[in-house]
C-alpha cells in the first residue's frame, strides 16, 4: 500500500477512534492518552524535529548557493515575497466574506461575561523586522528562530556561490549532509501513519465533540474559507501565473498535507513538504529550498483566514460595528502578522490578540474559541503549507520555461 493512502487511512481511523473517545469515560481516555497516544504521537513529532533546524539550514544554503548570481536570487526573491504577501491579502478577504455572510456569533448563545483570556505578548512587528538579523546565529540555532537561521543560510549560501572553486569543498559539504537529512526523513516517514493517526486521535478526543456545539457556525464560517482559498485561489495561481495542473499539485503534494493536519505545524511538516514538492511534483531543489522553507516561517494563509473570522465571530458576540476602516485594519494587521507568526501549534492565537488590538475589539474574545482552536489548526496548518508549496511549484515551472528560452540573468 503507498504511504498516502496508509496516511489517509490514519487520518479517518484517528478522528473516528478520537470522536469515539470523547465519549468514553474521562479515565479511559485519560489512560490511553497518556500512554499509548500522546507518547507515540509526541515521539513521532520530535522525530520530525529533530531535523527541521538542520534541513532549513543546510537547505536554505545550498538553495541561495544553487540559484547562482545574486540578480537570480532577488528576482525568485521579490517574487516569492509578492506571492506571499498577496495570496494572505487574498486569504483574508475570503475570510472576512464568508464570516460576513454567515455571521458566526450572531447566535447569542455566549456569555461574555464569563470569557476571560490573558493575552501573552505579541511581539511587535518592528522588533520581529529588526531581529531577523541574528546577532549570534548559534543561539538562533539553539532557539530554532526560523527567520534568523534563514537569513544566516542566505548569507552563507551567497558567499557560497560567489566563491565558487574556492569554497567547493564546503558546498560539498552540504550537499551529503543534505543527502543525510533526507535520509532519515524518508526514514521518519515510515512510522507518519501511527503517528498520525495518534496525534489526531488524542486531538479531536481532548477537544470533545460537545465543546463543538455552540462553536458550529464559526467552525463552518473558518472550514468553507480554508476550503475556498485552497481549491480556489491556489489553483487558479498554479494554472493563470505556472500554466500547470492543479490535480497534479493536489495529489502530489497530498501526503504533506496530511502531516500538517496531524502535527498542526508547518515547521515539524517542512521536511516532508520540501520532499514531496521536489519528489512528486518535480520542484527544482534549488527553489523548493529556498522557497518553502521562508514560506513555512512568514506565509501563513489559513492562519490569516482563520484570523478574519474570528474577528467577525468575536465583533459580533461583543455586538461592536465593523467599518471599513477596521476591515482594512484587519486585513493589514493580519498579514503582517501571518510574517510573525511561528510556524508551531497555537501560535495564530497568539498573534489574533494583537489583530484585535489593532481593531479595538476584545481580547477577552479568544477565550471562546480556545477550545476548538486545536482542531481548526489542523486544517489551517495544511493550507498554510500549501501555499507556500504552490508558490514554490509556479516559480519553478516558470524557471524551467525561462531556462528553455535560454534566458539568464546578469552576473554581477
Ligand atoms: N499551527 C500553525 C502553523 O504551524 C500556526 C497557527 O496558526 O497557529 O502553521
Amino acid at each position: 500500500m503507498s504511504l498516502t493512502k496508509k496516511i489517509l487511512i490514519a487520518l479517518v481511523l484517528g478522528v473516528i477512534v478520537g470522536i469515539g473517545l470523547s465519549f468514553a469515560p474521562e479515565n479511559v481516555f485519560s489512560f490511553l492518552d497518556t500512554y499509548l497516544l500522546n507518547p507515540v504521537g509526541k515521539i513521532f513529532l520530535n522525530l520530525i524535529m529533530m531535523i527541521v533546524v538542520p534541513i532549513v539550514f543546510v537547505s536554505i544554503v545550498l538553495g541561495t548557493a544553487g540559484l547562482g548570481e545574486p540578480a537570480k536570487l532577488g528576482r525568485i526573491g521579490v517574487q516569492t515575497i509578492t506571492f506571499y504577501l498577496v495570496t494572505t491579502a487574498i486569504a483574508l478577504v475570503i475570510g472576512l466574506a464568508v464570516a460576513f455572510i454567515l455571521q458566526p456569533g450572531k447566535e447569542g448563545m455566549f456569555d461574555v461575561n464569563t470569557a476571560n483570556f490573558e493575552p501573552n505578548a505579541a511581539p511587535p512587528i518592528m522588533e520581529t523586522i529588526i531581529n531577523i538579523i541574528p546577532s549570534n546565529p548559534i543561539e538562533a540555532m539553539t532557539g530554532g528562530d526560523m527567520l534568523q537561521i534563514i537569513a544566516f543560510a542566505i548569507f552563507v549560501g551567497i558567499a557560497l556561490a560567489i566563491l565558487g572553486d574556492k569554497t567547493a569543498g564546503i558546498t560539498k559539504l552540504f550537499d551529503q549532509a543534505n543527502e543525510v537529512l533526507i535520509f532519515i526523513v524518508n526514514l521518519v516517514m515510515k512510522a507518519a501513519p501511527y503517528g498520525a493517526f495518534a496525534l489526531i486521535a488524542s486531538a479531536v478526543g481532548d477537544s470533545g465533540i460537545s465543546a463543538l456545539g455552540s462553536m458550529g457556525m464559526y467552525m463552518i464560517a473558518v472550514i468553507l474559507a480554508l476550503f475556498i482559498h485552497a481549491l480556489v485561489t491556489y489553483s487558479v495561481a498554479i494554472r493563470g501565473l505556472g500554466k500547470a495542473s492543479p490535480i497534479k499539485f493536489y495529489k502530489g503534494f497530498f501526503p504533506a498535507m496530511s502531516v500538517a493536519f496531524s502535527t498542526s505545524s508547518s515547521n515539524a511538516t517542512l521536511p516532508i513538504s520540501m520532499k514531496a514538492a521536489q519528489e512528486n511534483l518535480g520542484v527544482k531543489k534549488s527553489i523548493s529550498s529556498f522557497v518553502q522553507p521562508l514560506g513555512a516561517t512568514i506565509n501563513m494563509d489559513g492562519t490569516g483566514i482563520m484570523q478574519a473570522v474570528a474577528a467577525v465571530f468575536i465583533a459580533n458576540v461583543y455586538d461592536v460595528h465593523l467599518g471599513v476602516s477596521a476591515i482594512l485594519m484587519i486585513i493589514l494587521t493580519a498579514t503582517l502578522a501571518s510574517i510573525g507568526t511561528a510556524g508551531v501549534p497555537g501560535v495564530g492565537l497568539i498573534m489574533l490578540a494583537m489583530v484585535l488590538k489593532q481593531v479595538g475589539l476584545p481580547v477577552e474574545g479568544i477565550a471562546l474559541i480556545i477550545g476548538v482552536d486545536r482542531l481548526l489548526d489542523m486544517l489551517r496548518t495544511s493550507v498554510n503549507i500549501t501555499g507556500d508549496a504552490a508558490c514554490a511549484y509556479i516559480i519553478s515551472e516558470n524557471e524551467k520555461r525561462r531556462e528553455e528560452q535560454g534566458k539568464t540573468d546578469p552576473a554581477i
